[in-house]
C-alpha cells in the first residue's frame, strides 16, 4: 500500500537499508584509533594517513617519496593490518627512515649534510674570491701593472689569508678587472638619469628641456667625426696617464723623466700622421662596415 502514496516510505523498509551502513561504521571506528597517531616520545605521527573508504592505513611520505623498488612495501600500498605494532614496526624501519631522511632533505635541501658540505666549501671559495677581486680592483684603481697582483697574493698567503693558487696569475687578474669593470659599467649606468632618454630621444613622458638635451647628445654621439675624435683622445690620453704615472714615482731619475717624456713625445707626434691603436680599430669597423654595405 505504501507504494502508491507519492513521497511516502515504510518505516520497515527504512531502517532495513540504514542497518548495514551504521553498523559499518561502528565496524570503522572501532579497528582505528586516532590515538594511534601520537607516537611514543609525544610527536604526531603526520605520515599515518587512515583510508575510511577502503579500510586500509597508509604512509604518505612513503607513497610520495619511496623508490620504485620499494613500491610493494606494505604501508605504501596500504595494510588492513590496523594495529599499533604494525605503526610502530613501519616507523622504526629502514625503509621508513630512509624515505624521511630523503623527503626532508627535498623540503629544506639546505639542511641535508651533503648541502651543508657544499655551502661551507662554496663559502670558503667565496671568501678567497672576494680577496683576490679586491686585490686586482686595487692594482686597477691605482694604475699599477699586472705584475703587482701576484705578489699582492703572495703577500695574503703569508699573512694568513688564503687565496688558493689557482687564480694568482697576471692573466687571471686580467679577467677579474674585465668582470669588475662590467660590473661598474652596469651600476654607471643605473646611476646616469634620462639613459633611457638619451637611448632614444623619441621617448615619451619627459619634459621638453630633457628631451631637447637628449636628442642633441644623442645626436653628437651619432657624428662619427666626434666619435673618431673620442678614440683619437683615448690614444694619446693613454700615453699622458702612463707618464703622469711615472712622473709621480718618488724614486726617480732625471734621466728617466727625460726618456719617458721623449718617448711620449715621440708617440704623440707619430699619432699626428698616423692613427693610434684604438682610431685604428675605429676606422678598421667602419671600412668594415662600408664595404658589407
Ligand atoms: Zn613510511
Amino acid at each position: 500500500m505504501w507504494r502508491y502514496i507519492a513521497g511516502v516510505k515504510r518505516s520497515a523498509e527504512k531502517t532495513s537499508q540504514e542497518e548495514p551502513v551504521d553498523k559499518e561504521a561502528k565496524v570503522k571506528k572501532h579497528f582505528f584509533k586516532e590515538q594511534w597517531r601520537k607516537a611514543d616520545n609525544g610527536e604526531f605521527c603526520d605520515w599515518l594517513v587512515y583510508d575510511e573508504t577502503n579500510l586500509i592505513m597508509y604512509c604518505s611520505v612513503c607513497r610520495q617519496h619511496a623508490p620504485e623498488d620499494a613500491k610493494t612495501n606494505s604501508f605504501i600500498v596500504g595494510t588492513k593490518n590496523l594495529k599499533l605494532e604494525a605503526i610502530k614496526d613501519h616507523e622504526s624501519s629502514k625503509c621508513h627512515i630512509q624515505v624521511k631522511k630523503r623527503a626532508q632533505g627535498k623540503a629544506a635541501p639546505e639542511n641535508t649534510a651533503a648541502m651543508k658540505a657544499l655551502t661551507s666549501l662554496k663559502t670558503a671559495q667565496l671568501d678567497k674570491m672576494k680577496i683576490l677581486f679586491r686585490n686586482s680592483h686595487a692594482i686597477t684603481k691605482k694604475g699599477r701593472p699586472f705584475q703587482d697582483y701576484e705578489w699582492q697574493c703572495k703577500l695574503d698567503e703569508k699573512k694568513g689569508i688564503s687565496t688558493g693558487s689557482r687564480y694568482v696569475n697576471r692573466k687571471q687578474a686580467r679577467v677579474f678587472i674585465k668582470h669588475i669593470a662590467a660590473a661598474e659599467r652596469k651600476t654607471l649606468q643605473s646611476k646616469i638619469p634620462h639613459l633611457d632618454q638619451i637611448q632614444s630621444p623619441d621617448a615619451e613622458g619627459v619634459n621638453a628641456v630633457q628631451k631637447s638635451k637628449a636628442r642633441h647628445y644623442f645626436q653628437t654621439c651619432r657624428d662619427p667625426a666626434f666619435f673618431m675624435f673620442c678614440n683619437f683622445m683615448h690614444d694619446c690620453l693613454t700615453h699622458l696617464s702612463s707618464l703622469s704615472l711615472t712622473l709621480q714615482t718618488s724614486a726617480i731619475t732625471v734621466a728617466e723623466v727625460h726618456s719617458c717624456l721623449t718617448a711620449t713625445q715621440t708617440v704623440l707626434t707619430k699619432y699626428k700622421t698616423r692613427p693610434g691603436p684604438k682610431l685604428k680599430a675605429c676606422i678598421c669597423r667602419s671600412t668594415r662596415m662600408m664595404t658589407a654595405s
